[in-house]
């Protein structure tokens, strides 16, 4: 059971249904059923209406046979040339493909047109019946064929003078139905190559119409290949169904968005060949320019060395947050969470740039508002830390302060630095978490900056599914607020 179901899904698997044979099928069903139904009703009402009409036709004639028999007193014998009335009565059965009993008032056959029952008995309900009075018409579905009892009536005198009629026999008829039929079955093979015609015609307009209504998804199959082959600048475009205008949009704004991607991998690209020329450069001048002179004194010689060993200092720093951004963008599989002490956490960072602080005679205080401890990658974590600090002091006023707080509730840890530093003119800020992007380049290059800080920052926070905030006034200072969930759900 199990290896027929494989069997199976690796089929469909392989042969992936076109959805154009399922609208193909539905169509032809939904044209050819009621044509089908029609043409069986129109046929079984006017086989009825022709066995009807065969029977009141038959009626009829033997009616007026009925009528001469009586006339000419053939149950009587008092004629003297039966002959011609027996011809006309087994013409007539003949006409009819039947057969005709004339039975007299004592049950006795006098004629039948087989010539099998003639002198017997005949005794029959239809027969009794119509002795009665009750003229019988029946119909025999089954064996295609109906029976007539007509009485054949007799004037007789009644009182003085006056006469009346009584039944003096009866004409049973017995007529079949079968020769209709025939005919009706020739006619019938007659449709049925029309049938096939209808079929045929309604088959190609059903795939014509089919094909009409597939169309539009076909063409956005062509334009994503055209986009697959390269080409993206060009824009879907197919609005002939509310569903393909959807497709198309949705399409679209993914495109928007690749397109942005692209373009934002070649302006990377293009940053980290600039940013790391910039040092190998200055490196050429300096050893150059220390080729070129004659007799260097000691001090220039080492003053220059002194300059070329900062630059590929700057050069190693830009490899490295290049290679931890490069690192942080691969799969979250890389990151290590555990529980940690983020107040001992924060005050191993701070002690470590206690020293850089005090060099530019920065206050660095840490505010502890409860003991927090939280799942983090530690590593990383404290890269983010480190970033948002040293900012804070590389871009202070000389005598200027940082703060650092650390709180949390029930769900979520908050850090915040504050500084009393340059501040961020409000239309950088959301560009400062940009790689490569610095409002003061000259002044990032003095304080040995890579552009790359705030966007390591960022995307260590929103591997701990947190968000980052930053509030600035010029001349003022910038505070950046960190939020992340206190347990990491993957
Ligand atoms: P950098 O290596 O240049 O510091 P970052 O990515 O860390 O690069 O920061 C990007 C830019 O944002 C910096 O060049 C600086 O202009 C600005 N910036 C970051 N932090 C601060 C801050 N605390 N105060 C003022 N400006 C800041």
């Amino acid at each position: 059971m199990k290896k027929h179901r494989r069997l199976l899904f690796e089929f469909r698997r392989r042969h992936t249904p076109s959805v154009k044979l399922p609208l193909i099928v539905v169509i032809l069903l939904l044209c050819m059923i009621p044509l089908e139904f029609q043409g069986r009703l129109l046929a079984s009402s006017s086989r009825q209406a022709q066995i009807e009409r065969r029977i009141i036709d038959v009626q009829n004639q033997c009616q007026i046979l009925s009528n001469k028999i009586s006339r000419i007193g053939y149950l009587a014998n008092s004629v003297v040339d039966n002959a011609a009335t027996d011809t006309e009565i087994s013409t007539l059965a003949d006409i009819f493909n039947g057969r005709i009993l004339i039975v007299n008032s004592g049950f006795k056959i006098v004629k039948d047109t087989f010539s099998l029952s003639e002198g017997k008995i005949g005794i029959s309900e239809e027969i009794i019946r119509c002795f009665q009075g009750e003229s019988t018409n029946k119909y025999n579905t089954e064996k295609h064929y109906f029976i007539l009892a007509i009485p054949i009536s007799e004037t007789v005198p009644v009182n003085e003078g006056a006469t009346g009629g009584r039944t003096a026999g009866v004409m049973l008829v017995t007529a079949s139905t079968e020769s209709m039929f025939t005919l009706e079955e020739n006619l019938l093979d007659k449709m049925a190559l029309y049938r096939l015609m209808i079929f045929a015609l309604i088959l190609v307009l059903t795939i014509f119409i089919v094909q009409l209504l597939v169309q539009p998804f076909e063409d956005i199959v062509s334009a994503i290949n055209r986009v697959a082959d390269g080409n993206l600048d060009e824009d879907i475009k197919e609005e002939s169904y509310q569903e393909t205008k959807r497709i198309s949009r949705a399409l679209n704004s993914t495109l928007t968005r690749l397109k942005a991607v692209e373009q934002s991998r070649q302006e990377f690209v293009s940053n980290v060949s600039h940013e790391l020329k910039t040092p190998i450069t200055s490196i050429r001048v300096l050893a150059d320019s220390l080729m070129g002179m004659e007799d260097v004194p000691k001090e220039l010689y080492q003053e220059f060395m002194s300059d070329i060993s900062d630059e590929i200092d700057r050069e190693s720093k830009i490899i490295n947050d290049l290679l931890n951004l490069v690192k942080m963008d691969k799969t979250s599989s890389e990151i290590n969470f555990a529980q940690a002490n983020l107040n001992k956490l924060v005050e191993t960072i701070l002690k470590r740039l206690r020293p850089i602080a005090k060099k530019r005679n920065v206050e660095l205080i840490f505010e502890s508002m409860r003991e927090v401890t939280a799942d983090i990658d530690e590593v990383k974590f404290s890269l983010a830390v480190n970033n948002l600090v040293e900012n804070a002091v590389k871009y202070n006023k000389k005598d200027g302060w940082v703060r650092v707080t650390l709180d949390a509730d029930h769900k979520f840890f908050y850090l915040r630095v504050a500084d009393s530093g340059i501040g961020i003119p409000a239309e950088f800020s959301d560009r400062i978490f940009e790689r490569f992007y610095r409002v003061d380049k000259a002044r990032s290059r003095e304080t040995g900056g890579t552009g790359l800080g705030l966007a390591i920052t960022k995307r260590v926070i929103l591997m701990h599914h947190g968000t980052i905030r930053m509030e600035s006034i010029e001349c003022e200072g910038t505070t950046f607020t960190v939020r992340i969930p206190l347990i990491y759900i993957p």
